[in-house]
C-alpha cells in the first residue's frame, strides 16, 4: 500500500465518520409524495426514505432510521447527491453506484463525495449496508410498496 493510498483512505474514513455522526437531511418529510422503508437484516440497518417529487424532479429527500456507520453515512451522502436530480438521473446514479460498490469503478462517471464509499467493495458483507439507502430510494421513487431488503 502506497503512502498516498493510505492518506486517501483516511480522508474517506473521515468523511464517513462525519456523515455518520452528523447525518445530512436526517429528518422525516411528513407530507412527502414518496416514501419507502429499507431493512438490512444481516446488520440490523433500518431506514425510511422520504422523497418530494415534482415534475419528475427530486425536490427534497431525507431519511430517518438507525444502523451502522456505513449505512447511515451512505444514506446521508445519497440524499445530498440526488437532491435536485431527476428520477431518471437518480436511477442512473444508483445503477452506477451499485457497480462501483460490487464490481469495479465505472468509467466516465464523477461520483463526487460518493467516492468515499468505494472502499466498501473490499468488504462484501458491508456492501449491503452501503446499498440499502439506494435500494430504498429506488423503491420510494418508483413507487414499489415493498420494504427494500438487501439480504
Ligand atoms: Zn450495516
Amino acid at each position: 500500500m502506497t503512502e498516498q493510498y493510505g492518506d486517501l483512505r483516511e480522508l474517506y474514513q473521515e468523511v464517513i465518520f462525519d456523515h455518520n455522526r452528523h447525518p445530512r437531511n436526517f429528518h422525516a418529510i411528513p407530507d412527502a409524495s414518496h416514501t419507502a422503508d429499507g431493512h438490512n437484516p444481516l446488520c440490523g440497518d433500518q431506514l425510511t426514505i422520504y422523497a418530494q417529487l415534482k415534475n419528475g424532479i427530486i425536490e427534497d429527500v431525507s431519511f430517518v432510521g438507525h444502523g451502522c456507520a456505513i449505512s447511515k453515512a451512505s444514506a446521508s451522502l445519497m440524499t445530498e447527491a440526488v437532491k435536485g436530480k431527476t428520477v431518471a438521473e437518480a436511477e442512473a446514479l444508483f445503477h452506477d453506484m451499485h457497480i462501483m460498490l460490487t464490481e469495479a469503478r465505472p468509467e466516465g462517471r464523477d461520483f463526487g463525495k460518493l467516492e468515499v464509499l468505494s472502499g466498501v467493495r473490499e468488504f462484501p458483507a458491508r456492501v449491503k449496508c452501503a446499498t440499502l439507502a439506494w435500494h430504498t430510494l429506488h423503491n420510494a421513487i418508483t413507487e414499489a410498496r415493498d420494504t427494500a431488503r438487501t439480504e
